[in-house]
């Protein structure tokens, strides 16, 4: 922590205190494989001990099976600040240290899991051939034969060591509906910074002009883009409309979903963009409207006005 630096900021009713850590440093102090064991040992030992928050030096050393206490003494203390912190005269993780064991028991740093492709009982809109689904490096990947993509989304390799394909592509649906959610709602989902999400125009040879939704996390550099339907995707009166016609949108391939797929797009505005979308879900035709920050400011959804 010799690099820390602590800005408070008083005036506030919060009274928040913000200490910036060096990230190079702190990752630093894991470069060590000794130090990756202790924080194994943590979370082992909170398993064996569900209500115990906080272990003793000596079951942590004995753990680790390091002999010198001294040795030991000196791997801890590099952890402390940032991964490790006191607790009365016992040891326990900090939201930080907890992240790199959950991090390294999803696989995320070193699952090599590859599954497919399969086919999966849906096909492409554009061309009509089967979906495939395939998984690799984190990645779940769905396209059509035709090579068009349909659906990608990372996926943590230890979620795919028992999973078929089938219920990878329903969990890769899930997270991203939360992070879409998450982003739509101002906050990445991978580091919690505020991001602005936004719609903007694009112009490409095959599709000619549409509208994508996009966001961008200028602290840790995640992206989205997706077609400007998926705005409607959380909007409470569409997951209804859904759920009434007994299809859920958490139970269905995204790439079937007439939001995602069949959106009508028509410009209102060009500076700031605003656009009306039109899509008729089921039987039930839906208009809405969608300012520059990518917010539904009008919805028009005959079925649910009762
Ligand atoms: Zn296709
Ligand atoms: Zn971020």
């Amino acid at each position: 922590m010799d690099d820390a630096e602590t800005t408070a900021s008083g005036n506030g009713a919060e009274n928040r205190t913000v200490e910036d850590v060096d990230p190079a440093a702190a990752f630093a102090a894991l470069g060590n494989s000794t130090r990756v064991e202790i924080l194994q040992a943590f979370r082992e030992h909170h398993l064996a001990n569900p209500t115990a928050s906080a272990a003793a030096f000596s079951t942590l050393r004995k753990a680790v099976g390091i002999r010198d206490s001294g040795q030991f003494r000196y791997h801890l203390e590099q952890l402390r600040g940032t991964f490790v912190e006191k607790c009365d005269e016992d040891y326990r993780l900090t939201y930080a240290g907890s992240k790199v064991i959950d991090a390294i028991i999803a696989g995320t740093y070193t699952g090599r899991t590859r599954l497919g492709p399969v086919a999966l009982d849906s096909g492409c809109s554009r061309c009509g051939t089967a979906a495939h689904a395939s998984y690799r490096d984190g990645i779940l990947e769905v396209t059509c034969e035709d090579d068009h993509p349909l659906f990608y989304w990372s996926v943590p390799p230890n979620a795919a060591v028992e999973a078929s394909l089938e219920e990878l592509v329903e969990l890769a649906t899930t997270l991203a509906l939360q992070s879409y959610e998450l982003v739509a709602d101002g906050t990445c989902s991978e580091c919690y910074s505020a991001v602005e999400p936004t719609i903007r125009t694009v112009h490409s040879e095959e599709a000619g002009g549409s509208v994508r939704f996009s966001a961008r996390c200028r602290a840790c550099a995640a992206t989205w883009d997706a077609p400007v339907g998926f705005v409607l995707l959380d909007h409470p009166e569409i997951e209804l409309l859904y759920h009434q016609q007994g299809r859920p949108i958490s139970s269905q391939y995204w790439w079937e979903l007439e939001v995602v797929d069949r959106t009508e797009i028509t410009v209102l505005e060009e500076d700031p963009l605003r656009v009306r979308l039109s899509v008729t879900i089921g039987e039930t035709p839906v208009r809405a409207t969608v300012d520059e920050s990518a917010r539904v400011v009008g919805l028009d959804c005959p079925a649910n006005m009762d």
